[in-house]
């Protein structure tokens, strides 16, 4: 039996999303206990899904460009976002769980509209909204930038751990200390160039 929709308003004066709509609750094929939330946003997300993509670290996104579809593997569950605004997320724990955790998302949501739209306001800043390739970003391209002393600073044994780390969000770039040394320059200059602004601020640099 289809169970009826439930509707929450969980922001007030989202710029672009502010209501979700719960359509459907199904056991989690995934895990054992938890369950398959599909549910609904109050606008589509086609115009702005691959700003969304350097706002989570690589190692937890899965964008398909082609179809729009973004999978972000984020709070232990796999949230997969659709352009018409269709959101499915796998291992969650009950309906609230579900709300609460695409609250955060609906959050960020309306931060890349709200950048997107500043963009658009200012022809200067326009490179910024260029999304890197991520598909194409791996630990090497990190660690090619990285000094690679293996000088465990950063409470990794090598470089290349901490690439991993970086990649998948759980460490900051900023851990790497040497990194912050003015004669590193450089390096900074090569992640900026590999990752852009934006996914540099959300793989944790913090600047000098
Ligand atoms: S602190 Fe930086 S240079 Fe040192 S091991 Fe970690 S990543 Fe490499």
């Amino acid at each position: 039996m289809e169970m009826k929709e439930l509707k929450y308003k969980v922001l007030e004066n989202g710029s672009l999303v502010s209501e979700v709509s719960i359509k459907n609750i199904r056991p989690c094929i995934a895990t054992e206990g938890k369950v398959r939330v599909l549910m609904q946003l109050d606008a589509p997300l086609e115009d702005i899904i691959s700003s969304l993509v350097p706002m989570y670290p690589p190692g937890k996104v899965n964008y398909v460009e082609k179809k729009k579809i973004l999978t972000l593997s984020i709070y232990g569950r796999l949230i997969t976002l659709y352009p018409s605004g269709k959101v499915t997320m796998n291992k969650t724990l009950d309906k609230e769980d579900a709300v609460e955790i695409i609250t955060d998302v609906m959050k960020a949501i309306n931060q890349a509209y709200d950048n997107l739209e500043s963009y658009s306001n200012d022809s200067k800043t326009i490179e910024k909204v260029n999304i890197p390739n991520i598909s194409q970003i791996g630990p090497m391209d990190i660690y090619n930038c990285l000094p690679q002393t293996d000088c465990e600073e950063c409470g990794e044994k090598t470089c290349m751990a901490f690439s991993f780390k970086v990649l998948s969000g759980d460490k900051p770039l900023n851990e790497c200390l040497p990194l912050q040394e003015p004669w590193h320059q450089g390096r900074v200059e090569c992640l900026e160039k590999l990752l852009g602004p934006e996914m540099m601020n959300t793989l944790g640099w913090e600047g000098y």
